[in-house]
């Protein structure tokens, strides 16, 4: 079909222009065995997704057989699973992943939790205003993960911005400024919430509408418990389940994942790996990223309790 076609030109021209461009956002690692050996070197735990793991099938639906009423956007697409070239093992790219909750006012008498998950609308549009100012642009995973095993170019101070949880403040104060200053986002949602249209939480109405300006939408779990020492039948419905919601609500196969709480295991992981997830985010804090460690990609803590030049300061921004 016409999306088979087009998706391998895609790659191609991608791989084309970052050959002649290179990105600044991409540095090697020096290679401990030569590249020829690479291939084969790669360590039998962390197998590399197969193409044949993705499903093609809903990939190429058109995201318009959903009832929905926004029209897709082209960058909502996903590209299937870049196979990785014979440098993705040496590859590391530098992509600050901000962490935010809520964005909005606060409720009567917060505790300082809540305090610290909650970034004020005036707050977060300062933030916006100076990460413009200093030239980010918004990426997605899907991105990182083409930067990584293809070489992909990235623009020149990526940043992905992700919102746990799905709270509804996000659809009403950060959705509005994060598109005043040309910025996308993606959210993680704990599926069963929506389902169950919980109070405080986004409706699919909503997170669909954010899908269609260019957000991008992964699982959480469908009812955010932490995911250690949990029975297979336990993760299979939390880690598989959610991402099965979600793929009837997209169309596609969402592919990157949310610890809740960060918590995780290697049962986790595993679980991860064989539904076919290609990636996770933890709550711990790192801005460099290789697809080794892909399943626990650490982020940027953004909390209501520091200020502006922290932040700057976190992402080695020089303030004011
Ligand atoms: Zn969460």
């Amino acid at each position: 079909m016409q999306s088979k076609f087009r998706v391998p030109l895609i790659l191609i021209g991608a791989l084309l222009i970052s050959t002649l461009l290179g990105s600044s956002a991409i540095r090697l690692r020096p290679a401990p065995t030569p590249t020829a050996a690479v291939a084969v070197a790669l360590p039998t735990d962390t197998p590399w997704p197969t193409a044949t793991a993705s499903p093609s099938a809903t990939a190429s639906a058109s995201p318009t057989a959903f009832p929905v009423a926004a029209t897709p956007t082209a960058t909502a697409t996903p590209l299937p699973w870049p196979t990785p070239d014979a440098q993705a093992r040496t590859r590391e790219v530098k992509v600050p992943v901000l962490m935010y909750h809520y964005v909005g006012p606060l409720p009567a008498a917060p505790d300082q939790i809540r305090i610290g998950l909650t970034i004020l609308p005036d707050y977060f549009e300062q933030q916006l205003q100076f990460l413009q100012a200093r030239g980010y642009t918004s990426i997605d995973f899907y991105q990182t993960q083409n930067a990584l095993a293809l070489g992909a170019p990235l623009p020149a101070k990526p940043i992905i911005f992700t919102f746990d949880d799905a709270y509804e403040d996000v659809y009403s104060f950060a959705f509005p400024v994060m598109q005043k200053y040309g910025y996308t986002g993606t959210v993680f949602v704990p599926t069963q919430f929506l389902d169950d249209r919980l109070a405080g939480y986004m409706s699919w109405d909503e997170a669909m509408e954010l899908y269609h300006a260019g957000w991008r939408l992964e699982p959480h779990t469908k009812t955010h418990v932490e995911l250690q020492n949990r029975s297979r039948d336990f993760l299979v419905y939390q880690i598989y389940g959610s991402m099965d919601t979600l793929r009837s609500h997209l169309g596609y196969q969402p592919r990157f994942f949310a610890y809740p709480s960060g918590k995780y295991d290697d049962a986790a992981i595993a679980m991860l790996k064989e539904v076919g997830y290609w990636g996770a985010v933890t709550t711990d804090s790192a801005q460099f990223h290789r697809l080794a460690n892909g399943f626990a990609w650490g982020r940027v803590r953004v909390s209501g309790t520091e200020t502006l030049p922290d932040l700057a300061n976190r992402l080695g921004e020089p303030f004011p």
